[in-house]
């Protein structure tokens, strides 16, 4: 009983301890809907093994154990709940409550209708089996996956594993068990208790492995990207030029482009800041369509000014781009904004000569760019003396 008692008591206490881990860490991030489904398993946890601490003391413990089981199976759902959702977005509810519920069906059935200490515990240790081999599949399906995720499928492997060993280990050792106190003595038993024990603990170690991984994957993505329009903020867009600069060569040069809306102010002034809002989201969303398949970066440097970037494109090649930029935004109908107010767009286009930095690339397009603010907007104009400026026609 005292081997037993150590093993069980062992997880009550890892257990309080993650679920309270997670709790506070899903209070910082509540839309991390993981974090609180492995709060609810290790709270899922504490109960589970007190009540099979509880068992230890209790003459007839048929339905305590059947309690501690239910929790412990809870324990296992939440767990898988919340790891299917970091990779599928979807919690997989479909397929994880019908074995829950089976389950405890069954495990109830062999407390109530034909008890046997046996058969109960083998239907909790195959349920549980169950929901961890149909996350360790989904787990394995991620072509996304990282270390931390094989490492996890490897724990939930072996936790499944160990799942179905204890009944058939038990049943080959010890014959079929005849009760409640037989069972908590026998040293598979405290074996068990002692790898599941493990088991939850390098679970837990992996889960806040995940989140931190995820909230520092966050943090550089929002880093380099402009909240409002979800494209590269100018950080980002310098990270990814200086290699398309320097990758660039004659044969191969790369283009870019310097786009400002027009009289932009006169939006904000006329119809709000909101709706100068959603100009610049348009604008940011055709120039992200165009360029999606091209391969080209594209980032917001400003307040209405944006960036794109057009590796292995000629001058000639990158202005003609430029052009179906324009003329696309011009088309285009903005919320808020009356048809018969056309919002346009002025393009600065320049290409790499030999050993320039990314910065005197954009600073040469800036330069085109004035030129077209300076000849009546709504035009595309490369740098002065490179080539002759595409004159375009002026919006009605
Ligand atoms: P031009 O044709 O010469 O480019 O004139 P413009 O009015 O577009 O340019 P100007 O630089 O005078 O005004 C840009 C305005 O953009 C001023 C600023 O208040 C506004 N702005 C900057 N960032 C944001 C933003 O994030 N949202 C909104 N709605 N306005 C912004
Ligand atoms: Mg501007
Ligand atoms: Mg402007």
């Amino acid at each position: 009983m005292s081997h037993a008692f150590l093993s069980s008591a062992t997880l009550p206490g890892l257990s309080a301890l993650f679920c309270i881990t997670f709790f506070l860490l899903w209070r910082r991030q509540r839309e991390n809907r993981c974090t609180l489904n492995w709060a609810l398993a290790y709270a899922c946890g504490v109960l589970g093994s007190v009540t099979g601490l509880m068992r230890l003391f209790v003459e007839h413990a048929a339905a305590i154990t059947f309690v501690g089981n239910v929790f412990m199976l809870g324990m296992g759902f939440f767990a898988v709940r919340g790891s299917n959702l970091g990779h599928t977005t979807q919690s997989q509810d479909r397929l994880i409550v019908p074995i829950f519920a089976v389950t405890v069906i069954c495990s109830l059935w062999f407390v109530a209708v034909d008890p046997s200490v046996f058969w109960r515990g083998t239907t909790s240790s195959v349920g549980g089996a169950a929901m961890f081999l149909l996350a360790t599949y989904i787990k394995l399906k991620d072509e996304d996956r990282d270390r931390i995720d094989d490492l996890t499928a490897i724990a939930f492997l072996l936790t499944a594993a160990a799942l179905l060993a204890r009944p058939a280990v038990t049943y080959f050792l010890e014959g079929s068990l005849q009760s409640d106190a037989e069972s908590a003595d026998s040293i598979w038993f405290v074996s068990f208790r002692s790898f599941a024990a493990l088991s939850w603990l390098s679970i837990a170690i992996l889960f806040l492995f995940r989140i931190n991984t995820d909230r520092l994957k966050d943090l550089a993505y929002q880093s380099l990207t402009d909240p409002l329009t979800g494209i590269l903020n100018r950080r980002g867009l310098l990270g990814v030029g200086e290699g398309m600069v320097q990758d660039a060569s004659q044969a191969k040069p790369t283009t870019v482009l310097v786009c400002d809306i027009d009289h932009f102010k006169s939006i904000n002034d006329t119809y709000g800041h909101r709706v100068g809002d959603m100009v610049i989201r348009d604008f940011a969303e055709v120039l992200r369509r165009a360029s999606a398949d091209a391969g080209y970066a594209v980032g917001r440097i400003g307040g209405e000014e944006f960036v794109a970037l057009l590796p292995a494109t000629t001058l000639v090649r990158g202005r003609a781009f430029a052009d179906h930029i324009r003329t696309t935004f011009l088309a285009r109908l903005h919320k808020g904004v009356p048809a018969s107010h056309t919002v346009s767009v002025s393009i600065g286009v320049a290409e790499t000569i030999g050993g320039e930095s990314l910065d005197a690339l954009i600073d040469r397009a800036d330069r085109a760019l004035y030129r077209a603010k300076d000849g009546g907007r709504n035009r595309v104009e490369d740098f002065p003396g490179l080539n002759r400026a595409l004159k375009l026609p002026l919006a009605s």
